[in-house]
């Protein structure tokens, strides 16, 4: 905060600017810190640190983090499962929850009473947004967690939320014009939706909505699709990388260099078949540390796949930085035989103005893979089983495999989705 230009906006300009072998030796402190802290609070953490033969007395900095396993959703699961609720990652006192987040699967998320994780709000303030903004909040506020995170966010960075969450594109632009709001955060494509619905209505895009600055994620940004909102709407459109366990992990700042780590937490880049880091400039899956004390994440895995970036950014931060967000490790998926790329079923999808989100899912029914496009639709149609056989043909011809498509309600599809869920089971 503090300053006034968007080229150069900082949470904590000190901070995020200071040599960074100095500012090392704080991250260093608070690691070591987590590490203990999750060993006398979490019997998840007790159980993985001894089972790797690990006491805690044997990580005495970062250059040890290699030594811990690396932590995975399905452990995750599995231990919630076993441990209910939080799989025994929970570090406070039960009596102290301000919220139970529930992600996809039912998998639980305790949220402490006073949100404190600042790395969003270093990523809203990175991306542009200042003091006194008003910002559309349309991520989900129904269950999913991010929505949450985000509005507590703004709150830190001084601005003022409309909790609009998905969905009722007529009061949203309404919205946007009688309260001149200026920043928006949700994806990309329902940004798109909601000008090309003001436009529908008759607005002018450059006088009517007053939008400057937007963050957008949880969904892939095509640079098409960037330059596209950014002429329409005359605004910043931005990016912010994360996950609903760890926080921001990665955010743009003015300059579009790549993603900015934010300063709270520890990012490496990793051979999953190892857990060894990969150096600079090699594709890796981002693993991350986090310094939570009521959930903490330590080499939490993303699944993600991008590299660490070589160059540094004109802006002066001195963190890491990440190039974009390279794809999924478990992007591909062999259905009957053939391999199903997310980018082919963007592909398909992308034919379709009128599909608001998907979802490809893949079951097993007496022996045979059945693949699934679960689609939500931006509005109501008229005639939705000739939209479902257009696309299911279209699927036969790009993808070579037979598809079905489902049409679902609107808030179906969680936010943070997988582009390709396998629920198949192998007995
Ligand atoms: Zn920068």
């Amino acid at each position: 905060m503090g300053n006034s230009t968007s080229e150069g906006r900082f949470f904590n300009r000190k901070r995020e600017t200071m040599d960074w072998e100095k500012r090392t030796v704080d991250l260093e402190r608070k690691f070591l810190k987590t590490v203990q802290h999750a060993h006398q609070r979490s019997n998840a953490y007790r159980e993985i640190f001894t089972s790797a033969g690990i006491d805690p007395s044997d990580i005495r900095g970062l250059e040890d983090l290699e030594k811990l396993p690396v932590l995975r959703m399905s452990d995750v699961v599995e231990r919630q499962k076993q441990d209910p609720p939080f799989g025994g990652f929970d570090t406070i006192d039960p009596g102290r929850l301000r919220r139970i987040y529930i992600n996809p699967g039912l998998i639980w998320q305790p949220g402490e009473w006073d949100y404190k994780d600042t790395s969003w709000a270093e990523g809203l303030c990175g991306i542009g947004f200042k003091q006194g903004d008003r910002i559309i909040n349309t991520f989900n506020y129904h269950m999913w967690p991010l929505a949450f995170m985000l509005d507590e966010s703004v709150k830190m960075i001084g601005g003022t939320v409309i909790p609009t969450g998905v969905g009722n594109t007529l009061m949203q632009v309404k919205i946007m014009q009688k309260l001149k709001v200026n920043g928006f955060m949700g994806t990309p494509s329902f940004i798109m939706t909601l000008a090309q619905r003001a436009e529908a209505m008759g607005l002018d895009l450059k006088k009517d909505i007053s939008l400057d600055t937007a963050l957008v994620g949880a969904e892939m940004l095509s640079e098409s699709l960037r330059s596209r909102i950014e002429d329409k709407l005359e605004m910043t459109v931005r990016q912010g990388y994360g996950t609903v366990f760890l926080g921001c992990i990665g955010y743009e700042c003015y300059h579009r260099t790549g993603l900015h780590v934010p300063d709270n937490i520890v990012v490496e880049v990793i051979d999953p078949s190892t857990g060894k880091q990969v150096e600079a400039g090699t594709t890796g899956e981002i693993v991350a540390t986090n310094f939570n004390t009521s959930f903490p994440m330590i080499r939490m895995a993303t699944g993600d796949l991008s590299m660490l970036a070589q160059e540094s950014c004109p802006c002066g931060r001195t963190g890491p930085m990440l190039t974009k967000i390279l794809g999924r490790i478990d992007q591909a998926t062999k259905v009957r035989g053939t391999f199903v790329h997310p980018w082919q079923a963007d592909e398909v999808i992308s034919r379709y103005p009128e599909v608001f989100k998907y979802q490809v899912v893949i079951t097993r029914e007496n022996h045979n893979d059945i693949m699934t496009f679960v689609v939500e639709l931006k509005g109501e149609i008229s005639r939705p089983e000739i939209l479902k056989g257009r696309i299911e043909r279209d699927i036969r011809d790009m993808l070579t495999i037979k598809g079905v498509v489902q049409i679902v309600t609107r808030g179906t599809i969680p936010d943070l989705h997988k582009k390709i869920e396998d629920k198949r089971t192998w007995d």
